[in-house]
């Protein structure tokens, strides 16, 4: 049953959506101390729920360190073992990246760009792959400083906290019932200063942001199961990741596919999984699940931060993209410090990008 709390008082924030940028966002919000009621209906997009959470601070193109790297990681490690310590649980698994090398050029480079320009990866070269009995390559080398969030965990555990100590009505937002006076914001009978939207994909429904050129990515993934894999702590990545959950289970992915924009896994989709995966793992499995999603990304792959040009009491937190898990903490955090301090929000997110070119 879903807990809906309701009272005539004005909270500080409005929140739209609960996956990754909302969650996120209203912890963040409430550890700074506003009050927050976050209005969400759950199975609109999955794509935080089936994510498989990864962050990787490397572009595999060209070996260079993705965007804000050395920034983005240590807020996300504050950032969710701090709340792995309020909710009392596991959150996120520190791994490494294995990259195999087929190629003698994608080795010298990786050596080249490990020993130069990238503290991310590692400049030992390995052998003998861990993963099945009959793949083999020369060497691999790792990404470090990776991992991922079990972002399914930490969505239901923050939808607990905000259902048990502060506000969360799961509902879908009816965007024409949103009344904006001058300096508050009315939707029913909440009353509040400001409003957020973390609506995901779905932006493209709210008329007060549809403008923002969103790209979409559906993107799809596999769960198998199999006792003779043996990977056990570190990602695989070759074009598609393997990464293990434990009990002989491992998550498979993912897929882009920018026209068919919805949550329905496709028969495509499998296939194209299937066909890499056989391409590495020749023992037996079973596919457990299949999954879809769409990421919410922007034309020029920035996230979208701050105020509506027009109204400086309704904001967007959105376009996270392939990188959510690594990119909110940081957004979040400047989103925070804009409200409290009046520090600016990197313009390379500001919404009024878009305008401005108009
Ligand atoms: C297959 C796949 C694999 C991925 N793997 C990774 C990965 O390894 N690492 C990574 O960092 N990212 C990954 N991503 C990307 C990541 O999942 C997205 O960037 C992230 O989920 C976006 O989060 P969000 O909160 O902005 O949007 P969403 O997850 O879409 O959440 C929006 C929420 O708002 C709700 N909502 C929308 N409209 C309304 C409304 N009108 N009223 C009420 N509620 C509403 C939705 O139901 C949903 O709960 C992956 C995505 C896919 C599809």
């Amino acid at each position: 049953m879903h807990q809906q709390k309701r009272n005539n008082s004005t909270v500080d924030f409005i929140i739209v959506g609960q996956g990754i940028a909302g969650s996120v966002l209203s912890l963040s919000l409430v550890k700074a101390g506003y009050s927050v009621c976050v209005i969400n209906k759950s199975n609109l997009s999955v794509s935080s729920k089936i994510a498989a959470g990864i962050w990787n601070p490397v572009v595999f193109k060209r070996l260079t360190k993705s965007w804000l790297a050395d920034e983005l990681i240590p807020e996300l490690l504050s950032f969710y073992h701090y709340w792995e310590t309020e909710f009392h649980t596991t959150l996120i698994h520190q791994r490494h990246i294995i990259k195999p090398f087929t190629e003698e050029q994608e080795k010298n480079l990786w050596l080249k760009k490990s020993a130069n320009e990238n503290r991310f990866l590692d400049s030992i070269l390995y052998e003998h792959l861990p993963i099945d009995p009959h793949y083999s390559v020369s060497s691999y080398s790792k990404v470090l400083q990776a991992g991922n969030l079990d972002v399914a965990h930490f969505i239901e555990c923050t939808q607990l906290f905000l259902k048990e100590k502060h506000s969360y009505i799961e509902e879908e937002f009816d965007y024409h019932q949103l009344i904006v006076e001058p300096r508050e914001i009315a939707y029913h009978d909440i009353k509040a200063n400001q409003i957020i939207f973390c609506d995901g994909h779905l932006i493209s429904k709210n008329p007060l942001f549809n403008w923002i050129p969103m790209k979409p990515a559906k993107g799809e993934t596999l769960t198998i199961h199999s006792t003779h894999i043996t990977l056990t702590q570190d990602i695989f990545n070759k074009g598609f990741f393997i990464m293990p959950l434990g009990n002989d289970l491992f998550k498979i992915g993912a897929t882009y596919e920018w026209e068919e924009l919805n949550d329905t896994p496709t028969e495509k989709g499998k296939a194209e999984l299937i066909k890499k995966l056989n391409a590495v793992i020749t023992s037996p499995y079973t596919v457990i699940s299949h999954d879809a999603g769409v990421r919410p990304s922007v034309i020029d792959r920035r996230p979208v931060v701050g105020n509506h040009p027009d109204y400086k009491h309704i904001y967007i937190f959105n376009g996270l993209g392939t990188k959510a898990v690594m990119l909110a903490p940081y957004f979040a955090k400047q989103l925070v410090d804009q409200l409290q301090n009046n520090y600016n929000i990197d313009p390379e997110v500001a919404p009024d990008r878009f305008k401005n070119k108009a």
